[in-house]
């Protein structure tokens, strides 16, 4: 059974990230400049990386997190058990839990100092495809792992909703930082059910306030609810910069550094250099 839920989640995860990487060759939205081979490098290693921890590799990851919910089923253990809160209430309840805790999560990893040291390194790619989808310092990987098993067995969740999630959670991760190019009219629609690329791209701006903006991971509920949204970048989409001032240089691609970065550079934390370059007519929504 266990082998069944990760050939299934490994299946999705590779027909999806062909199929993206095709597209990205047909329908690019973005002429990029960066070396292609430096950067895929880099964020295949961290893929590399993490399953060597054995913090985030994808075939396991839902594995881990079913078996918890799971557990937890057959425990009894969590809210909804404890409550008889029927499945179909429960389901749709933890999909909307497990994505506004990561949602929160990500908040928190560009508000907190320490946090921003290792989430960074998934900022300082210098263009954005499918494949920034695996740059995530280990750290970060497990730190979200173990927030996902506590609102495991804090609520109980389904089995079946946490499998979905993961899915979910895969997909969506590389689809939103694929360099697509879709219908405007698609995107539009389609931005107010889940995260798209244009929306998600903003996010991987150089400028902070846009930064902060567009946390969400598969639905933009939460960045329309808590006012984190940003509909457009200052420069466009093909013209604005992406990535982080302060690292521009071969580090960017350099696997060892960026592992070893958030140890060896906490001094430069904090803000980005052009926090206040963009001007307040900009349409913008900053957190509180
Ligand atoms: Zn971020």
């Amino acid at each position: 059974m266990t082998i069944n839920w990760g050939l299934l989640q490994f299946g999705v995860f590779l027909s999806m990230f062909a199929t993206l990487v095709v597209a990205e060759r047909i329908w690019p939205r973005r002429k990029q400049a960066v070396e292609l081979v430096s950067r895929w490098s880099a964020n295949m290693g961290f893929t590399v990386v993490n399953a060597l921890t054995g913090t985030v590799l994808h075939l396991i990851i839902p594995v881990v997190a079913v078996a918890a919910a799971l557990y937890a089923q057959d425990h009894g253990i969590g809210l909804f058990p404890e409550t008889g809160t029927p499945w179909w209430i429960a389901a749709p309840l933890s999909l909307a839990a497990l994505d506004l805790t990561l949602y929160a999560f990500h908040v928190a990893c560009h508000k907190v100092p320490w946090l921003w040291s290792f989430h960074r390194v998934h900022h300082l790619d210098l263009e954005v495809d499918a494949t920034t989808a695996f740059r995530s310092h280990p750290f970060e990987f497990l730190s979200s792992q173990i927030l996902k098993l506590g609102v495991i067995y804090a609520l109980g969740t389904p089995a079946v909703a946490v499998l979905a999630y993961e899915i979910l959670l895969n997909i969506f991760a590389m689809f939103s930082h694929s360099n697509v190019r879709l219908s405007d009219a698609f995107d539009r629609n389609a931005r107010w059910l889940v995260v798209t690329p244009d929306m998600h791209r903003i996010h991987h701006s150089t400028y902070q306030r846009e930064t902060d903006s567009n946390y969400g991971v598969v639905t933009p509920l939460w960045d329309r609810l808590f006012g984190t949204y940003l509909a457009a970048p200052r420069d466009g989409q093909t013209g604005m910069t992406l990535g982080l001032n302060e690292v521009r240089g071969r580090e960017a691609f350099n696997l060892f550094w960026l592992v070893a970065c958030p140890f060896i550079s906490f001094k430069s934390l904090g803000k980005h250099e052009d926090a206040t370059q963009v001007p307040a007519t900009t349409s913008l929504h900053t957190t509180a």
